[in-house]
């Protein structure tokens, strides 16, 4: 982001050649694959969108016409030249099919040597200006370094320019953090005092909920080195490659500490071990076990934070969790009204927008949206702008840019109605008064009807105020009433129930299966264990079953597990009628605001 800013430029010479050369490769096939096409051939290509992988538009900057290039499923490439790029791109939108607009014919490049010449006199230039640079005010010393730090493929960005200001919103977030850039500013201190600073943090939230700019903006305010990789570059690897890569990353890192290690889609190597499906993940778990010797080996005030990013703590190895590794995690939620306002707002900063433009009004209708998604409808409405040649971008410019990504969007995160909202919000509501009512759960920390990466339409977040080490059969019946909250509310404040308790149903019955069958928490089925041994992780495991109680017990089990549920469903719903106007409040808040906090919550009981 913030293209305004000047770029680094302290970039080794040898990482351009490799970036050019690796321009220059790709277009070569590229040409070479793509087959030219008519109009005609075009047409029926287009009438068949599910057998499109890629568009790119290339638009001509001499002419109105534009190349489009399609990547087809068999694996064909192929090219055709059309004259109205508007209808073009309006019909490809009406059929649905996503595509990118690339400013330069990437063909034009190759077929004319006099720009190709062009380029390289000017990257020539450029050499010997970051050439004389790089031996001058930085030193030779910072060069080797670099050079060096080829090897594991991470990249360094010397000094971050990503500032907390230019993360919007995400207050929660930013405020859990500034205590890391202190530590990374006066690694001294800490250490003096004896504090105990952690060593990973770990991000988690759904792609392009700004994770990476929130690990960059900790850098950027500590003005301390930011070394990242991606843990998919790891995979497909040889056998020991991973390790090696890791154990260079540190090795470079303790150098310059303190500095930021960021770890981007750590769950490409830190996947719960043992699991998957044949083969051997020997490569993916020796990286791993790396990754901990690692954190395991670098002293808690050493000056070097371990960052990472995920979008599934779910996979992740529990291993990686553990005290003196990432032991803390951030949570990075997709942006509320008034966060998808503020983010808007700095994407906006340097775009002219014209007068008609209500970026509130664009916020409020954004719900879902990530910050990734308004950075993109800005983008796609600038380009709409300067394809039209005006002055500025109008309202319709984002109402369009809205829809096409609205569209692009709507796999990951769906477009929501306001009755889908409100159902949510009642749902969560339910939850929520149940948390706030049961002493033994709760009490409530956020509820919030924004949809999250893993396909739930909101979420209510108790903050358990108690770490007991013994679950009481009062706690485990208090959690699944919780659990129940979502459903009954829409019982009793719409003429119909939906589909959107399924998890919740899921969590009840595991909890009360568990009583029964593991806990000897019912009377009638006494202290016996009747645990599924193994794990699900396992296939087969069905088949490998043994079964080892009388179907008499299992229709007992079976009585005693609805007996439990039914209970607990009684007693839940009868809490929840004694709250309807907290109900109804609570839903218009969270309509307004989407995300309430504990202490909003309370209030809300308050003024009855
Ligand atoms: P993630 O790493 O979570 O997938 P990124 O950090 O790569 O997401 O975010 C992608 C882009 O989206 C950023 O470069 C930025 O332009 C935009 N973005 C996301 N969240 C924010 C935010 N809170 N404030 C400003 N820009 C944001
Ligand atoms: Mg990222
Ligand atoms: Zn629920």
């Amino acid at each position: 982001m913030n293209n305004k800013r000047p770029q680094n430029v302290r970039v080794p010479w040898f990482l351009m050649i490799l970036l050019i050369s690796v321009i220059l490769l790709s277009l070569i096939p590229f040409r070479v694959l793509s087959e030219r096409i008519t109009a005609m051939q075009l047409q029926d290509v287009l009438d068949a969108p599910e057998t499109i992988v890629d568009v790119v538009v290339e638009l001509s900057p001499d002419s109105d016409a534009a190349d489009i290039v399609l990547e087809l499923s068999d694996g064909r490439s192929v090219k055709a030249t059309v004259e109205d790029v508007k209808a073009l791109t309006s019909d490809l939108r009406a059929n649905g099919i996503d595509y990118t607009i690339s400013g330069m014919t990437e063909s034009s490049l190759i077929d004319s040597i006099p720009t190709l010449m062009l380029v390289a006199l000017a990257v020539f230039l450029l050499f010997s200006v970051l050439g004389n640079r790089g031996m001058g005010a930085s030193g030779g010393g910072m060069n080797a370094r670099l050079m060096n730090f080829g090897k594991s493929r991470a990249k360094l960005v010397t000094e971050s320019r990503v500032r907390f200001s230019d993360v919007a919103g995400m207050e929660e977030e930013k405020k859990e953090l500034r205590e890391v850039v202190e530590f990374l500013k006066h690694p001294l201190r800490f250490a003096q005092m004896g504090a105990r600073i952690p060593k990973g943090i770990i991000l988690v939230g759904s792609p392009g909920t700004g994770k990476t700019l929130l690990a960059k903006a900790v850098a950027g305010e500590a003005g301390v080195p930011f070394y990242s990789i991606s843990g998919s570059d790891f995979v497909e690897m040889y056998v020991g490659v991973g390790a090696a890569r890791v154990r260079d990353l540190f090795e470079e890192a303790k150098k310059s500490s303190p500095c930021i290690i960021f770890i981007d889609e750590i769950d490409a190597v830190a996947r719960r071990r043992g699991t998957g499906l044949g083969g051997s993940h020997d490569e993916r778990e020796q990286t791993l076990n790396q990754l901990l010797v690692e954190m395991d080996g670098f002293a808690q005030n050493q000056g070097i934070i371990v960052m990472a990013a995920t979008n599934r703590v779910d996979i992740l190895d529990p291993a990686i969790m553990r005290p003196g590794r990432f032991d803390r995690k951030v949570a990075v939620s997709k942006p509320d009204v008034r966060a998808r306002e503020e983010i808007l707002k700095l994407h906006a900063r340097n775009k002219r927008l014209s007068e008609d433009v209500d970026l509130e009004k664009v916020a409020r209708t954004t719900a879902g949206f990530t910050g990734a998604d308004l950075e993109n409808i800005l983008n796609e409405a600038a380009i709409e702008a300067a394809m039209e040649e005006r002055e500025d971008i109008s309202e319709r410019d984002i109402e369009e840019a809205f829809i096409k990504t609205g569209i692009g969007t709507e796999k990951r995160s769906k477009l929501i109605s306001e009755r889908d909202k409100r159902i949510t919000a009642y749902h969560e509501t339910g939850h929520a008064i149940l948390f706030h009512e049961l002493k033994d759960v709760g009490p409530v920390h956020i509820i919030s009807i924004i949809p999250t990466g893993e396909g739930a339409a909101g979420y209510t977040m108790p903050l358990p105020d108690k770490d007991d080490m013994h679950v009481t059969k009062g706690q485990l019946m208090h959690m699944m009433m919780a659990a129940m909250g979502g459903r009954i509310a829409e019982e009793l404040v719409l003429d119909d129930i939906t589909t959107g308790a399924s998890q919740d149903i899921r969590q009840v019955t595991k909890i009360a299966r568990a009583m029964v069958m593991q806990y000897g928490m019912s009377s009638r089925v006494g202290m016996l264990n009747y645990e599924e041994n193994g794990d699900d992780v396992f296939l087969g495991y069905d088949i490998a079953h043994n079964k080892s109680y009388s179907d008499k017990m299992l229709s007992e089990i079976d009585e005693e597990i609805k007996a439990l549920v039914d209970q607990c469903y009684r007693d839940a719903k009868a809490i929840v009628m004694q709250h309807l106007d907290v109900l109804e409040r609570s839903c218009s808040l969270l309509m307004e605001k989407e995300k309430i906090s504990g202490e909003e919550f309370d209030r809300l009981f308050e003024n009855g």
